[in-house]
């Protein structure tokens, strides 16, 4: 058993070969906690959640560090004199972490605030500097610059000459030697918090956003890892800059690079510009987040997701395939000798299109031919392959992370016991209503008391009743 990866460095398939044999550490580019997720950012996640996911399946030790960075331009032209630009970071940091919860996406082994490690970011930058690698800016901005001249392998990543590129976008150009420079540390500006500086040889400032990443990453993971990941928007000039700072400043870096693509919305990638972009609070209100993470999580993590509506009612259609196998099997195996749960192992096809660098609509195929023979053997009455195909089902969807009968599904959205709870309340108020019709109140009010007494609100308006779940 070899997983293969597509390394965006070498841009090629090649055997993902750890430096330490049995342990996979991962570094990914995490939010910028600006401004609320989008679908992409639930993409991305999931993405490495499902590396991690398969890789742990294949017996590997995964560690896995996504970062938060909570200091930036961004956020601190966001924070208001309402709200420090750190308590607005942590606002939004929620709001990630409560999308990736609901996605069934596993917290990181690590996820590093950039705040806690200017100590490793400044060390970092006091080696460039020592090595000629980079310099203070010859102005008093207290800026402080990658010197891209003096790393003949800056463009490595990307297979760009330093001839052809642009000037680098991050600071003002003020004391750089060549536009295309980009900032390590930047001196603080009078119109910029207080709170958002700290001390440091070249002045009072705060960290330049791609020093943050090589800094973290080699805090946690050490100077040489396995894997650094990322949206594929951030090949260039983040991931580049990343690995000319890193390298040049004597540390190894990732082995390999895994770059995830993004999410576009009806052809066109999402920006705030074209006020196309879906939120993940509201794209989780169209379907169950099952729903929504069978529907991100389908194709490959390589490609373009191209957005359009109905395309949630696809993947609600799909995955009830599944679902209804499930529970057709799980009925008809309980108290027989077949009654069994998830297989130890995937089936072998299943397990080739996952090493074969994560190729889940291939590995989705075999799952969907699973529930086709499997709803074939339950028409056929041969349990035992039902018991087998529906282990095998389960083993699937469980290291997809997308099995309906996983515990983490089964809360307020889960279908079968909804709709048994439905059925027992409705009939309930049916008695109350008809209790009430017979000038009956002392039975009325007894089921009315008995739904409150299990959390069950009811409210009763000219239409008829209604219930709902109490709130606490
Ligand atoms: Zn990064």
């Amino acid at each position: 058993m070899t997983v293969r990866l597509y390394d965006s460095k070498s841009q090629e398939l090649t055997d993902l070969v750890p430096l330490v044999p049995g342990q996979v550490g991962i570094y990914v580019c995490g939010p910028t906690v600006q401004s609320s997720p989008h679908i992409g950012h639930l993409r991305s996640a999931l993405v490495y959640d499902q590396w991690r996911r398969w890789l742990s399946y294949r017996g590997f030790r995964v560690t896995l560090v996504r970062n938060v960075t909570d200091i930036d331009d961004k956020i601190l032209a966001a924070a208001s004199s309402d709200e420090e630009w750190w308590a607005h970071a942590y606002r939004y940091e929620l709001e990630f972490t409560a999308g990736y919860n609901r996605l069934g996406i596993l917290p990181p082994t690590y996820e590093p605030r950039a705040t806690a490690s200017i100590g490793q970011m400044q060390e970092l930058i006091q080696r460039l500097i020592k090595g000629g690698k980079a310099y203070p800016a010859t102005d008093d901005s207290g800026d402080v610059y990658f010197d891209t001249g003096s790393w003949p392998q800056y463009g490595a990543l990307t297979r760009q000459k330093l001839a052809d590129m642009a000037p680098a976008t991050d600071a003002d150009p003020r004391g750089k030697r060549d536009p295309r420079d980009f900032a390590l540390w930047k001196g603080h500006k009078p119109t910029e918090p207080a709170s958002a500086s700290w001390p440091s040889p070249w002045g009072a400032g705060r960290p330049g956003w791609h020093i943050e990443c090589s800094a973290m990453a080699a805090r946690y993971l050490g100077d040489r890892f396995d894997i650094h990941g990322g949206g594929l928007d951030l090949r260039f000039p983040h991931h580049e800059n990343e690995l000319a700072q890193s390298t040049a400043a004597g540390d190894r870096f990732a082995t390999y690079w895994v770059h995830n693509g993004l999410v576009n919305v009806g052809g066109q990638k999402m920006s705030k510009s074209l006020g196309n972009s879906i939120y993940a609070a509201e794209f989780l209100e169209l379907a169950r987040p099952l729903v929504v993470r069978y529907y991100l999580g389908s194709a490959h993590y390589r490609s373009t997701i191209d957005y359009h509506d109905g395309a949630l009612i696809e993947a609600e259609a799909a995955l009830e395939r599944i679902e209804v196998f499930l529970n057709r099997a799980e009925r008809r195996l309980a108290d027989t000798r077949f009654d069994g749960g998830a297989l130890q192992e995937v089936p072998a096809e299943f397990a080739e299109a996952m090493d074969d660098d994560l190729a889940i609509p291939q590995a989705m195929a075999v799952l969907h031919e699973r529930v086709r023979a499997g709803n074939a053997a339950l028409d056929d009455e041969d349990l035992g392959a039902v018991a087998t195909l529906r282990g095998e089902v389960l083993a699937m969807t469980d290291v997809l992370g997308i099995n309906p009968m996983a515990v983490e599904w089964q809360t307020a959205s889960n279908d079968v016991t909804s709709k048994a709870l439905s059925a027992l309340v409705e009939k309930l108020l049916e008695d109350r209503d008809a209790a009430r019709k017979e000038k009956d109140f002392a039975s009325a009010d007894r089921i009315r008391d008995e739904l409150t007494a299990a959390g069950i609100q009811i409210e009763d308006g000219t239409g008829g009743s209604h219930w709902s779940l109490a709130s606490d």
